[in-house]
């Protein structure tokens, strides 16, 4: 089931935008079979669950970090992740750029932005944005490769459009900007329910738990 479904949507999706699994709460069985059948990046919401996944499977493509990281939990996620894909703080960044530092590694990372302007929702506000980016790319080991949002949650997909079209808008704006250090090639946006809006408007990666999991027990 796993596998067809990986199959359908990758035929859906256009080549240049990468398919990752949003793998919360599932089984490394289950991820293994998302990754078999051609799934390119494993998404994480715990340190905890990524841990198991890569006892179990190895890393037979990259981990991404796209849950909320506590800077606690920074020293362990610099070593297994990939990718952070949620950093909205300058105080996070440092944390990451400090334990890289110590193992001279350097972390590519998304700026996580709050579309929505969401109280309850993590992400640096998008009139914030290019402030936390310009700070975020004088670590020296750090890279900031994107942007990644959430958008509020809604049954109609339309109504993520405008979100995911400014965080589209914020994407290009910053790359005009030439900063040093600062790549925007990744924009992370859309699940399971939004992913068509999102690739619409630009997205280069989505990030789809359900469609291709089936629905969460929890
Ligand atoms: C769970 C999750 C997804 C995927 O959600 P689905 O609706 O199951 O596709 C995407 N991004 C993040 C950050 C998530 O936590």
């Amino acid at each position: 089931m796993i596998q067809e479904n990986v199959r359908k949507l990758l035929e859906e999706i256009p080549g240049n935008v990468t398919l990752q699994a949003a793998a919360k709460s599932r089984t490394p069985a289950e991820v293994r079979e998302a990754v078999e059948a051609g799934v390119t990046v494993i998404g994480e919401n715990y340190v905890q669950e990524a841990e198991a996944a890569l006892q179990a499977i190895g890393r037979p493509v990259p981990f991404h970090f796209i849950g909320h990281l506590q800077t606690n939990k920074v020293k362990k996620a610099v070593g297994i992740f990939d990718m952070i894909e949620t950093v909205d703080t300058v105080k996070l960044a440092r944390e990451i750029d400090r334990r890289c530092g110590q193992t001279g590694n350097r972390m590519p990372v998304l700026i996580e932005v709050n579309s929505g302007r969401e109280p309850q929702k993590f992400g640096v506000l998008p009139e914030n944005l290019e402030d936390l980016v310009r700070e975020v790319s004088e670590l020296a080991h750090i890279q900031v490769q994107g942007l990644m949002t959430m958008g509020p949650f809604s049954g109609d997909p339309e109504n993520a459009r405008p979100y995911f079209r400014e965080t589209k808008k914020s994407f290009d704006r910053i790359r005009s900007l030439n900063i040093p250090n600062v790549e925007m090639t990744v924009l992370s946006m859309g699940m399971s329910n939004s992913f068509r809006v999102a690739i619409q408007e630009g997205a280069t990666m989505i990030r789809v738990g359900t469609l291709l999991f089936g629905p969460r027990a929890v």
